[in-house]
């Protein structure tokens, strides 16, 4: 196995995880099969417990792994399907010293961060990096691992130390470090700064590991004299001194990396130059470029629970971009905090509540995501409803789902009262219950994760021939409460039909209102498995439909065009 370590330094939020990302995308293109790790570096085992306002949004694995949003990128940039233990905390590293300690495993020895840490890190990364993850037999040529945070941050020390010990132990050939920094501009006369970028190369060095390319994040391309300047004080070579300016769009990232010959840098570090290939990125340009030239947009409205970070909403975001662009089409998204749209608003502030109103009205298509907690729940269901009663096309998803449920419920049945157990355990129509598939009292198992089968009902519904008529789809799942099984009979009476279920038919995964353009709920999250040129057919028809294009599209589908 080769790796690729990529370490930041100077500030956080330097897109670290794009231009991993980007350097396996340009190693790929090589023609070399690549893996992924990303460490980081806190405490919480997962990235399950962790708010979305924080960290931005919690991605979901097949294997029901709740894990960082840079996985979400490694997956539609490599095109990949990683496992839980592609994302390494130092919660799951302590816990399983910590296990091993109570079994006895150490035999009566001091339990010390060096060596049972840093060698449970090693195991973890040799033994993670060897399981494949792109479909084929055999473990992938080469496994680039970011390490999150920054360095020097006392939370990463453990892992600094563990991957010395890894670059020495698997020897030169087999080891490339990348380090991502920060060049600022400063003043009027707009000087590039390299210190920063020194300061952090020298504490590298004192911690025993070397960077064999520079990868320098700027504002506007790097001065030559900037690059020299780097070179001479940093030790590394001005050809592996890579610049990564701002560019248009995060796809162009693997294209400035090639048009740099990062991978002729990375692989004569690695020794792989006689069996790579030149790069073939002809796909990845094109799709980058379009993006560029798109210039009729679409509206979509997104109401939620966290408009302010919109890395809350990541993976979402990206497949409305991946739907988007196979009809050429720019997304453009107008966020709705939902509780702006309640009435209380309109007392407490009108402006906003007004203006969330208009948003609403002008939107092409109304898109309710996912959220956990009540807040906003009403506006939700206010969003809902106008997007029923004026056909305008809906994509409701997990919670999204379950809002279009209880509105349906309480407009249409006239249950007033209608609602989730989850927002109101008092409620005498409980149309959304808690399901759990394993124990109803033992807390901290009780969601629902990962991939799960739904099989269509019928044929004859939006959503079966979206997914070309295939009798099942398999999809990613994260929630606990689910539509109550003894409503639906009520519910289908008045029109909404459920035309996705498990195998058991106990659990509802889609509806649809036959009388709508598009009224779509899913209980599974679609936009974990969007990818750039392969967009989830959800998101698809979602947009068409605001375009007034599925049904065209779905005739030519049928016809098998
Ligand atoms: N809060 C809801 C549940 O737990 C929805 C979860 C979600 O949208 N991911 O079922």
């Amino acid at each position: 196995m080769k790796y690729v370590l990529v370490t930041g330094g100077v500030v956080s939020g330097l897109g670290k995880g794009v231009t991993a990302s980007s350097i396996g995308v340009v190693l790929k293109a090589c023609g070399l099969r690549v893996t992924s790790i990303k460490i980081d570096p806190y405490l919480n085992t997962d990235a399950g417990t962790m708010s979305p306002f924080e960290h931005g949004e919690v991605f979901v694995l097949d294997d029901g792994g709740e894990v960082d949003l840079d996985l979400g990128n490694y997956e539609r940039f490599l095109d990949v399907t990683l496992t839980k233990d592609n994302n390494i905390t130092t919660g799951k590293i302590f816990q399983s010293v910590i296990e091993k300690e109570r079994k006895g495993d150490y035999l009566g020895k001091t339990v010390q961060v060096v060596p049972h840490i840093t060698d449970a890190i090693k195991d973890w990364i040799e033994s993670v990096s060897a399981i494949p993850v792109d479909g084929k037999d055999g473990p992938a040529d080469v496994c680039v691992i970011e390490l999150g945070g920054t360095v020097g941050d006392i939370e990463s020390m453990p892992f600094i130390e563990a991957l010395r010990q890894l670059s020495f132990s698997v020897g030169q050939d087999n080891f490339c470090l990348v380090h991502v920094s920060l060049i600022p501009v400063l003043g009027v006369v707009g000087e590039q700064k390299t210190k920063p970028t020194q300061h952090s190369v020298r504490e590298l060095r004192a911690l025993g590991l070397t960077p064999h390319l520079l990868a320098c994040r700027s504002a506007q391309p790097l001065l030559e004299n900037t690059k020299e300047k780097l070179s001479q004080f940093c030790h590394v070579p001005a050809a592996n001194i890579l610049n990564i300016h701002d560019v248009p769009n995060i796809w162009h990232v693997p294209l400035l990396l090639r048009n740099q010959n990062a991978h002729d840098a990375i692989l004569n570090q690695l020794n792989l130059l006689s069996i790579a290939m030149p790069p073939a990125l002809q796909d990845w340009t094109m799709m980058a470029e379009t993006y560029d030239n798109l210039t009729n947009s679409v509206r979509i409205a997104m109401v939620g629970k966290y408009v302010g970070l919109t890395d809350s909403y990541l993976s979402v975001v990206k497949a409305l971009l991946h739907a988007c662009i196979s009809c050429s089409l720019k997304p453009s998204i107008d966020w709705i905090a939902a509780s702006d749209l309640e009435e209380d608003s309109a007392k407490s502030t009108p402006e906003a509540h007004a203006a969330a109103w208009e948003t609403l009205k002008n939107a092409a298509c109304i898109l309710v995501p996912g959220g956990f907690g009540d807040r906003g729940v009403r506006g939700m269901i206010l969003a809902a409803k106008y997007a029923r009663e004026n056909s305008i096309p809906y994509l409701g998803i997990c919670l999204g789902m379950q809002i279009a449920v209880i509105e349906f419920a309480r407009s249409v049945l006239g249950l007033e009262r209608a609602d989730s157990s989850e927002f109101d355990t008092d409620t005498p129509d409980p149309v959304v219950i808690f399901m759990p598939e394993g124990s109803r009292t033992h807390m901290g198992s009780t969601m629902r994760l990962g991939s799960r089968r739904t099989l269509f009902q019928t044929p004859d519904c939006i959503t079966a021939k979206l997914y070309g008529n295939t009798q099942y789809v398999e999809e990613r799942h994260r929630h606990r409460y689910e539509v109550n099984p003894e409503v639906i009979e009520v519910l289908e009476e008045k029109g909404l039909q459920f035309v996705g279920k498990d195998e058991t038919g106990k659990r509802m995964e889609i509806l649809e209102l036959p009388t709508h353009p598009f009224y779509v709920g899913v209980q599974f999250h679609p936009e974990f498995k969007s990818r750039p040129r392969r967009p989830s057919a959800l998101f698809l028809g979602f947009i068409l439909a605001a375009t007034g294009k599925l049904e065209a599209h779905l005739k030519s589908h049928q016809n098998g065009v």
